[in-house]
């Protein structure tokens, strides 16, 4: 208990004191608990999705876990309050590694005053599948932005003394079939893409934990898979910290153990008395077992969780509702504003029709493991207790509260639900202009079987532009939605799932309070047909959409061939495809204007230097993209993201902006000589604020170490 000394040696001199049967006891969860009815709950359980006891005579703690991808789930169960920040993914829209962090600060600093010691959350999958449920949990098609920002959000978690972890490891890009599904992705893709991402948030973040995926990876179960957990993460990226299965994500005992994982989760079915009689029989090492719980317990003294345990206390909602509110408001994502449609100017604008979305109530967030409880209960159906499983949840952050309260105090503000489009159109015609709020309910075990936004909101938006050419439309949604009106309204406005300040920023938005400066962190595609899988790969009508868990007829091995776009995920697909997205990642227009200019790039690319200005007439932030095209015998016929910087800019106002390029970045693994190497030849550099559209350029032929 002497904290001067380092993490690894109290570790060792505690397990030297430990029984077999205590080493065992920390190698596994102590049951569903709360998660599945009718389970035991022990009473030092916290309430969080998982629980394993601590061994008391050596003051070790309990560890306490708690599902807290987007806020802490599950605090209604014990009359808790939790802040919802926006999603992951929406977060990701703001380019911005500080808010990233102040993002797990704000889910550390409630899991301490609820009493837990490790969080559950960051994950870092790609979105390589724009359908995918979890998307709004994920952080982007990029491997670098995501293993950056959810790499902060895992600081931020840590940064008070919570032990952190990021999942699902690795390539759980799609709930279909997760639990038996076979990604197939060839070594160099692997690498370059899904894997990298959690290279990155690793290497930033040094998480307690990592969460291995449900589903198989190359053949093996990613909790039983030698390459990505042995050789790739623990002996080549030297993670020091504990692997841990998804939630019955464990399949073996000795084949598991000898892969690399570390603790079955929640339960004991292989790592109970099984691994006990493995290690008496000699068939998983003593030592490998020494190495699970050292793994465990240092973790648990390096975060401080033994030092500084958690103490329950009051959480400040204020406090949190202003962050997640701050967050969003660098997140939401302007895709269209014809005729400066926006912003809304209060002494103009006598009449708006706000339209649908349950704009009257709040705001919408996501299903599964991810879900929070709203404060109040579910806005659209409010009753005791906590969330559903498998029914959308509204926080009370209503938009129209917002608008009303922005727009001038004797101009007409009406609602209406959007259930019926000729009613909404009739609302429409009558008002100077319509806010139609759209939704795209998504959660863990589901993917949506199209990109279409649900329940024929695209015709109430098609009627309501008939009906008023001032029509604005304000998305809520899990990921990427197919949007065939999008040339019939003014304004779209993506506020993805808003988080507990939702409401309030989105109005900010609308009448300038804020300049929106987000920029889509994922592709939106014109139509299916340009994905790199038309379909999502086992979603059948006849499986229907509830895959996730075997149901269905999901219950098979069945492959998703990632090879199909390979390293080309996402907006990479679509340039080296010439395909043209509705709007293409990085995208997002502003309130002001933004030139680019004077790029320099030195000769070996580790920096590029280049001017921007704000030449607009109000302040604004510009997130300057930078994009890296590797030399042709890289193979890799498209521009990568390769670093960013996000500028504040008063009206008028310049700056040099000053860009690292991470040697990483600029390199390829090889699988020949099983290292990472610069290509030689020439690299082309591309700077601006989208993927597509890069105003500056400049080759480099002397990039080689
Ligand atoms: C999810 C995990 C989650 C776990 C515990 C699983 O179904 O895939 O992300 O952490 O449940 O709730």
């Amino acid at each position: 208990m002497n904290p001067d000394i380092d993490p690894d040696t109290r570790a060792d001199l505690m397990i030297h004191e430990m029984t077999l049967d205590e080493k065992i006891q920390l190698v596994h969860g102590d049951g569903w608990g709360v998660l599945r009815t009718g389970s035991r709950v022990a009473p030092a359980h916290n309430g969080g999705a998982g629980f394993v006891p601590g061994i008391p005579r050596l003051h070790l703690p309990d560890i306490n876990l708690a599902d807290s991808a987007v806020g802490v789930r599950m605090a209604a169960l014990d009359s808790r309050y939790a802040t919802l920040l926006p999603s992951v993914l929406g977060m990701s829209a703001s380019w911005d590694p500080d808010a990233a962090f102040l993002y797990g600060s704000v889910i550390g600093r409630e899991l301490r005053d609820q009493g837990f010691n490790m969080s559950i959350g960051g994950g870092v999958d790609l979105v390589r599948e724009p359908r995918n449920g979890r998307n709004f949990e994920y952080s982007s098609e990029d491997p670098i932005l995501s293993g950056i920002l959810v790499g902060q959000v895992a600081r931020g978690v840590q940064s008070n003394h919570i032990m952190g972890d990021i999942k699902h490891y690795v390539a759980n890009d799609q709930e279909t079939g997760r639990n038996t599904l076979n990604a197939i992705l060839d070594e160099r893709t692997l690498r370059e893409t899904d894997l990298l991402a959690f290279q990155i948030a690793i290497n930033l973040a040094h998480p307690a934990g990592v969460m291995c995926a449900y589903n198989r990876v190359n053949g093996d179960y990613a909790c039983e898979n030698d390459f990505t957990l042995n050789q790739v993460l623990k002996h080549e990226w030297g993670f020091k910290g504990f692997v841990l299965s998804d939630w019955e994500g464990t399949h073996s005992t000795v084949k598991a153990a000898l892969a690399g994982l570390d603790m079955e989760q929640p339960g004991i079915q292989y790592f109970g008395d099984d691994l006990k009689k493995a290690v008496l029989d000699g068939k998983v090492p003593q030592a490998r077992l020494d190495d699970m719980v050292h793994r465990i317990v240092r973790s648990m003294f390096a975060s401080g969780a033994i030092d500084q345990p958690p103490v329950r206390s009051v959480t400040d909602p204020f406090r949190g509702r202003d962050d997640a509110q701050k967050i969003e408001e660098e997140s939401i994502v302007l895709l269209r504003n014809s005729s400066a449609i926006l912003p809304l100017s209060a002494s103009k604008i006598r009449s708006i029709a706000v339209i649908g979305g349950h704009s009257d109530v709040g705001v919408l967030s996501g299903g599964g493991s991810a879900q929070v409880d709203a404060p109040g209960g579910n806005a659209v159906d409010p009753r005791p207790g906590p969330s559903i499983w498998g029914k959308a949840v509204y926080f009370p952050s209503s938009p129209l509260r917002y608008i009303r309260e922005q727009a001038a105090p004797d101009a007409k503000i009406s609602f209406d639900a959007g259930t019926d489009p000729s009613e909404a159109a009739k609302a429409a015609a009558s008002a100077q202009v319509a806010i139609v709020f759209v939704t795209q309910w998504m959660s863990e075990g589901q993917d949506a079987a199209t990109l279409s936004l649900p329940n024929k909101q695209d015709a109430l938006v098609a009627a309501v532009a008939a009906a008023n050419p001032n029509t604005i439309v304000v998305l809520e949604n899990g990921g990427p939605v197919s949007i065939p009106w999008a040339k019939d309204v003014k304004g779209i406005v993506e506020s993805w799932y808003p988080g507990i300040g939702g409401g309030q920023a989105i109005a900010n938005v609308l009448f300038g309070r804020v300049n929106p400066s987000g920029k889509l962190p994922v592709t939106f595609a014109a139509t299916e047909a340009d994905l790199p899988h038309p379909h999502v790969t086992g979603l059948t009508e006849r499986t229907g959409n509830n895959g996730a868990n075997g149901a269905g007829g999901q219950a098979r091995d069945f492959p998703v061939d990632y090879n199909v776009e390979g390293m080309a995920v996402g907006y990479r697909w679509f340039q080296e495809k010439n395909k043209q997205p509705l709007f293409p990642f990085g995208f997002g227009l502003s309130y002001t204007r933004f030139a680019y200019s004077n790029l320099k790039v030195d000769a070996e690319a580790k920096s590029v230097r280049f001017d921007i200005q704000n030449t607009g007439e109000v302040a604004g932030d510009e997130i300057a993209e930078v994009y890296v095209t590797l030399p042709q015998s890289a193979g890799e016929p498209f521009r990568k993201l390769a670093g960013w910087k996000r500028v504040s800019l008063t009206a008028g106002a310049s700056e040099t902006v000053e860009i690292p390029i991470d040697p990483l970045y600029l390199s390829i693994y090889s699988t020949k000589t099983e290292t990472w190497m610069r290509p030689p030849g020439e690299f082309l550099i591309e700077v601006g604020g989208s993927s597509a559209e890069l105003p500056l350029r400049q080759s480099t032929k002397h990039a080689t170490y």
